[in-house]
């Protein structure tokens, strides 16, 4: 049977249904996804040193000729060793020593050379390698791939498969991306990439593919999120009229930030606009985002049309509706909330109201885009982001009505090119400053070695009236102790000794909802006065009495963490104060703390995570609506991005639909990319 790039993996030769099973959990189900499975890293055989230079520290290569093999020696049931001398070009002797591995030994011929790859030790006189690689001299000419790989699928295999299949297939690999398109960005040929980046004879080589199929794949989304936008587009948007909302402003129990006010003001001149908004809203934690949202939901109400919030969480949508109501009901406006949760006949007692035009507002979580839902004339959707909707969801809820406006708030704040990318050609609205009277937090980092210092710091701020929080990391009872305390015996030695005078609670995740509803709330009526809490706190929680935070472990925190974490004080006209607590030495938690310690700008926290982590971990991969990208990484790829990005616009200017038989290569590339987006769960 010949084999194409949609042939299941199974049917390549060497693989049948045990290990496609293993392929699958790598991404891997045709020879197509195989040949797109890029090594993470290469072995470099190229340049091998000697035996006596090899630095002991990391692995080195090491020609050798094998002068004699050892027998196979049992040193217990189930460990045997081999031992291997051979000798470098230069006349040094070395002793390879090897484990259960009579069939890679076997393999071995006396006075023939090969190319042992592994870390050097030993004395200057007898240089010695511990189950070091074997390579033959032919092999040892190029790069050597490393695969991600899989228990059962180890890289050599990989490299073994793709090699077969690259040797029937290369030739038929269609090229992607238009020749003009290639010259102008100085991209190398498909086929060359593709075996480059398997088997570069050099690392130059192998940049030059990689590049290319980074290029490729920037463009291929760049393609695929233009398609989403035009499929948006398409509709007419649903037509709004200036009106006035100064009654609302005036009506709320206080006055709205420069920065709100100039949100509101974009945001109403989007809504009356000729094109349907696409806005992101972005704002720090407590910035004051809701109300703007609110603002919107006026403009849009006066205008006959309905709006729709969508929050990540049952809870955040039920605290967004109560907000929403405490607002709205004020002039007039009607609010329901939709969740999972709501009762069948609620449910139904809703939905007729929404169909009928009654309710201006609802609030809700993905039951929103659910099907069944009507909306008389839904102009204005609005999801309360925390990058959980996927790119895919808010297709979904905008294909519910005419074609209505958008507006996306972001607690977390996005660098400005990830936000690009997600969101596609969005405009951007900033809420930069706090409402008036908020101090920026003070933020400190010390060691265990001033813990008490610190616990007298909080005593202080507790015995003037004040409360605080200390944050353990996520340790909790029944769980697995790394070596750090849980919460439970932490508070509860606190409460003993050196809190013994004062009122100390606890909250972490594995508490009854009841339960927590109770602490919280005698946290809020200043019933405890400490609360010792795990990171259960880091949304929702609202005591603007709370003005001093420990945070235990601190090195344990990503930093958008941190930063949420501190965003729990400094919510009242109090100067607050953050602690860090950290013994750690590593130097990826140092630059966390001293971020920390330097800026309370939740962007200047949020480009500097990024920066430490990659956008997969920043987002969490799943979150950010992208797909799993097999080679390209946004935070370092900025530049081919916007090359990439230029070049689809191009691209789509010439043939919008991709309909030209010479794009259709490329074309399949991106419906699969939005078959991959569409499909992403939440
Ligand atoms: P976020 O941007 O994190 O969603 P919220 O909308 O929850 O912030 O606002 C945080 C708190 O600040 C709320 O209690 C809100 O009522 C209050 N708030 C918002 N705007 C102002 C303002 N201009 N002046 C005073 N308080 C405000
Ligand atoms: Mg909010």
């Amino acid at each position: 049977m010949a084999v194409s790039f949609d042939t299941e993996i199974q049917f390549l030769k060497g693989i049948g249904e045990k290990r496609a099973a293993l392929l699958h959990k790598l991404g891997i189900d045709t020879v197509g996804d195989l040949l797109n499975h890029y090594p993470r890293d290469y072995i470099d055989l190229t340049e091998p040193v000697s035996a006596l230079s090899a630095d002991p520290t990391i692995p080195c290569a090491v020609r050798a000729m094998v002068l004699s093999k050892s027998g196979e020696q049992h040193i217990r049931k189930g460990l045997s060793v081999f031992k291997v001398r051979a000798v470098d070009p230069d006349g040094t002797e070395l002793l390879l020593t090897f484990f259960n591995s009579k069939f890679t030994v076997d393999k071995l011929q006396v006075d023939e050379e090969y190319v042992f790859y592994g870390k050097v030790s030993g004395s200057l006189l007898r240089r010695e390698m511990n189950t070091p690689l074997i390579f033959t001299l032919a092999e040892a000419r190029q790069l050597i791939p490393v695969y991600p790989q899989t228990a059962g699928i180890n890289s050599r295999f990989l490299a073994a498969e793709v090699r077969l299949a690259l040797s029937g297939l290369l030739e038929t690999l269609e090229e992607t991306i238009p020749s003009d398109i290639k010259v102008q960005n100085q991209l190398c040929h498909l086929q060359y990439a593709i075996e480059n980046i398997h088997f570069p004879a050099s690392r130059h080589d192998m940049l030059i593919a990689r590049r290319r199929l980074i290029f490729e794949e920037l463009f291929t989304l760049s393609l695929a999120l233009s398609a989403v936008r035009t499929a948006r587009d398409t509709p007419a948007p649903v037509a709004m009229q200036p009106v006035e909302i100064e009654d609302f402003l005036d009506s709320l129990p206080f006055a709205l930030t420069e920065a709100q006010l100039r949100s509101v003001r974009e945001i109403c001149g989007d809504l009356a606009g000729s094109t349907p908004m696409n806005r992101l809203l972005q704002g720090d934690v407590g910035s004051g985002k809701t109300v703007v949202a609110a603002c919107a939901c006026v403009f849009a109400a006066r205008n006959h049309t309905q709006s729709a919030l969508m929050a990540p969480t049952e809870i955040l949508a039920a605290q967004h509706w109560e907000t929403m109501q405490k607002f709205l009901a004020p002039i007039g406006l009607r609010v329901e909330l939709l969740t999972g949760s709501t009762k069948a006949s609620e449910k139904k007692r809703i939905r007729a109201a929404l169909a009928a035009g009654e309710v201006d507002l609802v609030v809700g979580t993905h039951a929103l885009i659910s099907s069944g839902i009507e909306f008389s004339r839904l102009g204005l959707v609005i999801t309360d982001e925390q990058h959980r909707f996927g790119v895919g969801q808010r297709i979904a809820l905008g294909q519910k009505g005419q074609s209505p406006h958008t507006l996306v708030m972001s607690a977390t704040p996005i660098p400005r090119t990830l936000a690009l990318m997600i969101y596609g050609d969005l405009d951007i609205s900033v809420i930069d400053t706090m409402p008036v009277g908020r101090l920026p937090v003070k933020t400190y980092a010390i060691d265990s070695a001033k813990r008490q210092r610190a616990y007298g710091y909080i005593k202080q701020h507790l015995d003037h009236g004040y409360q605080g929080y200390i944050i353990c990391p996520l340790v909790e009872p029944g769980e697995v102790d790394l070596g750090l305390v849980p919460a439970s015996e932490y508070a509860e030695n606190l409460q003993k000794h050196d809190f013994a005078d004062y009122r100390v609670g606890l909250l972490h995740g594995k508490m009854k909802a009841a339960e927590k509803d109770e602490v919280m709330r005698k946290f809020k009526d200043g019933e405890i006065d400490l609360l010792v809490a795990t990171t259960v706190v880091e949304v929702g929680v609202d005591v603007p009495n709370a003005v001093i935070m420990l945070i235990e472990n601190a090195e344990r925190f990503g930093l958008s963490q941190l930063h949420q974490l501190r965003g729990r004080v400094g919510r009242g006209k109090v100067q607050s104060t953050c602690i860090l607590l950290s013994d750690s030495k590593s130097q990826d938690a140092q630059i966390r703390l001293r971020t920390m310690c330097r800026t309370n700008s939740g962007f200047e926290v949020a480009e500097q995570d990024l920066k430490l982590r990659g956008p997969g971990d920043f987002f969490g991969q799943r979150q950010h609506g992208l797909p799993q990208f097999a080679i390209a990484d946004l935070a370092n790829d900025v530049e081919l991005l916007s090359a990439a990005r230029k070049a689809a616009d191009q691209l789509l200017k010439a043939d919008p639909g991709l309909t030209d038989p010479a794009h259709r290569a490329i074309r399949r590339k991106v419906d699969k990319m939005l078959a991959e987006i569409g499909d992403r769960p939440n």
